[in-house]
């Protein structure tokens, strides 16, 4: 009897320390900010999930040139994706702009999970695939809002999402209209930051490298894929990621990421990671720490901690 007492005890001692561990790391799981940059080939699909519970999507991928392709990457990559961590419902989807590598998988995540509300720059398009979605919106009853600059969202316990991008009015005549004018977020949590830059090109990169220290971000998801382009030294010397991240197809067509590119996030001493070569990267943010892992086997993880600044005037 006395002995199985004591076997009794030590099972309950040994239950109430696995109840304290758990109940530690679901702690520190619960504070921390994850991002991660889906792996959908050529196209954006960023996931935001706050510790709080809110969630962001940022894009949903889709297939460059290819309305028409019966392969839907909403269906077969991002849904599942977004079941496979667990996400029940989309607080805000953001479209940052109305091209088939954003919006091609838009339409699956609206039929399988509940939206609270879609960002959208609202740019003029003769894209089918964006005038059926903003059908498929009004049909579900969906709020749809205009992006724009200097709008902020709230994602909970102190974190929040700042809109840099597009003006009012719109850039007009860049050459890239629809590019330029993409919506462009920077997250701030405590103080790590991290900047999404859609596919902004040369008029918007100026832009961005223009606001000097309110882009200045410890985490940047690169432009257009690594497309080169010619702001691309002042852009990156605003910035000055200490992580970049490059959502990007394998062996893609179009040589992105740029040599140039790659150069200039060297130069600034920037850790690089990449979709085609990492996977699916997810980014955990503890302030002031984060760190980056990969969906890949050959991944290698990224990890930093900022350094608070010293404020104006002191030396
Ligand atoms: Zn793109």
């Amino acid at each position: 009897m006395a002995r199985l007492s004591r076997e009794r005890v030590l099972l309950l001692a040994l239950l109430a320390a696995v109840i304290i561990v758990w109940w530690l790391a679901a702690r520190e799981i619960r504070q921390e900010l994850r991002i991660t940059i889906l792996d959908v080939g050529h196209g954006d699909c960023i996931l935001v999930q706050a510790p709080g519970g809110r969630t962001m999507l940022v894009d949903a991928g889709g297939r460059y040139g290819q309305e028409a392709s019966s392969w839907d990457v909403g269906s077969q990559v991002v849904v599942p994706a977004l079941m496979a961590r667990r996400v029940r419902q989309i607080d805000v989807l953001v479209i940052t702009h109305p091209h088939e590598d954003h919006i091609g998988g838009v339409s699956a995540v609206l039929d399988a999970l509940p939206v609270g509300v879609v960002l959208d720059p609202m740019l003029e398009t003769d894209s089918e695939t964006y005038h059926d979605l903003v059908r498929q919106l009004e049909e579900q009853g969906i709020a749809h809002w205009r992006a724009t600059e200097g709008q902020r969202l709230d994602l909970g316990r102190g974190i929040y999402a700042s809109v840099l991008n597009p003006p009012e009015p719109r850039l007009r005549d860049t050459g890239a209209d629809l590019n330029d004018n993409s919506v462009v977020l920077r997250l701030v949590y405590g103080d790590v930051s991290v900047l999404l830059a859609a596919d902004i090109d040369e008029a918007g990169a100026y832009r961005m490298a223009w606001l000097g220290e309110a882009v200045d971000s410890t985490i940047l998801q690169v432009p257009h894929h690594g497309a080169p382009e010619p702001a691309v030294s002042e852009f990156i010397d605003s910035v000055a990621p200490d992580l970049a991240v490059i959502s990007v197809g394998y062996d893609n067509p179009h040589g992105h990421p740029s040599d140039e590119m790659l150069r200039e996030l060297d130069r600034v001493g920037s850790k690089i990671m990449r979709t085609d070569h990492d996977g699916a990267i997810t980014i955990k943010i503890r302030p002031p720490r984060w760190r980056a892992v990969g969906s890949s086997p050959r991944a290698r993880g990224v990890s930093g901690e900022v350094t608070a600044h010293a404020p104006a005037g002191v030396p």
